[in-house]
């Protein structure tokens, strides 16, 4: 195998409150030569994720930190160029955790190949991979059906607009809330949302009372604070909550105190369930199925912001934080 030279983003020092460049490196590495049942990889598209601001602080939740002056991790679809595996040869395309980098060499047993003919491959990074299996899951965890009203924040993001449009396909009401006069009508004209709310430009709580009046069946959290807190005064008898993030507080140096109507729980006899999106992977070929049948016909729709190059996958990282993606944020590396 010729020799490789590759770029992969090193976790420089941990942030406080919202990261900066400067918590990051770019570092250029040569790869070793495959060993026995070994693949060499080069990444076509890698995924950046809130979730993965959590990984950055010192100390486990319910994945370990990404350690220091390592490369990052995350997941990404890529293209065999030398495989030592006999399951796996040049040019099939597959998935792995090993974002952040350009090109890997890994054992086969760490790779999920994928179809493809299933175009942007980036797909499987949004709708049919990780983002989009939350939002089936999710709503499965609280048997989300027809006739809800369901709430969603976060909604124009990769989770929420996907959650939405299987909400409508349950035959739900569906209101999101977004940051942005471009994002609502994303929510309205592309992924068929009753209701789109800008939390930015007025309290979400007069908002939702003004368009529910009647509240909310289910809320669908993406991001905590304030609006979980409008939300639990939205909801009705026995709605229930997917508790699936928290973003407005990923970057607080200190936990934000809890919202101040939580003895709603109590007097609405609400169900507020936590998602752990990894506690569904047994579940894989059913999701596949279903929201692979419902993207192949068309009634589920995917949105990206693609971003160009591994030396801007810092920056697309960071602007989750700032809102600029409207659907799936990923990076093109090939
Ligand atoms: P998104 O694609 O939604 O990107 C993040 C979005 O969050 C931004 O575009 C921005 O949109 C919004 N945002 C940023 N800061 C704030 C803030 N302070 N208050 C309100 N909204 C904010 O990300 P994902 O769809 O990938 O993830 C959505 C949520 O789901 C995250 O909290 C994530 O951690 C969680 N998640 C949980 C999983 C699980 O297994 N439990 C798995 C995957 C994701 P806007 O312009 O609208 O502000």
């Amino acid at each position: 195998m010729q020799t490789i030279k590759s770029h992969e983003i090193r976790l420089a020092s941990r942030p406080t409150g919202i990261p900066t460049r400067a918590n990051f490196a770019i570092v250029q590495n040569t790869l070793d030569s495959p060993k026995d049942q070994e693949v060499v990889v080069r990444n076509l598209f890698m995924s950046v994720d809130p979730y993965m601001r959590g990984r950055m602080n010192e100390g486990r939740s319910y994945i370990p930190p990404f350690e220091l002056d390592k490369p990052l991790s995350g997941s990404a679809v890529g293209e065999v160029v030398d495989s030592r595996a006999k399951d796996f040869k040049v040019g099939d395309v597959v998935t792995s955790s090993l974002g952040w980098r350009e090109y890997f060499v890994a054992p086969a047993t760490e790779l999920h190949a994928v179809r493809r003919d299933v175009q942007p491959l980036s797909v499987y990074l949004g709708v049919l991979g990780m983002t989009g299996m939350t939002a089936w899951a999710g709503l499965n965890l609280v048997d989300v059906k027809a006739g809800d009203v369901v709430f969603i924040s976060g909604a124009a993001g990769a989770v929420g607009n996907v959650a939405g449009q299987l909400a409508k396909l349950r035959g739900c009401r569906v209101i999101g809330s977004a940051g942005s006069e471009d994002k609502l009508r994303f929510l309205r004209n592309e992924c068929g949302f009753d209701v789109a709310l800008n939390y930015r430009i007025a309290p979400i709580a007069g908002q939702l009372q003004i368009a529910v009046p009647e509240g909310i069946d289910v809320y669908f959290d993406n991001v905590g604070g304030e609006t979980l807190e409008a939300a639990l005064g939205a909801l009705r008898l026995h709605g229930r909550i997917i508790a699936c993030g928290g973003i407005s507080g990923y970057n607080n140096d200190k936990p934000e105190p809890g919202p101040s109507n939580l003895f709603n729980i109590t007097t609405k006899r609400l169900t507020m369930k936590g998602l752990i999106v990894g506690d569904s992977l047994d579940r894989r070929a059913e999701f596949e199925r279903e929201v692979g049948g419902h993207w192949r016909e068309g009634r589920v729709k995917s949105k990206e912001t693609v971003v160009e190059g591994i030396d801007q996958a810092v920056g697309a990282f960071l602007g989750l934080f700032q809102g600029k993606n409207i659907g799936k944020m990923v990076v093109r590396l090939g």
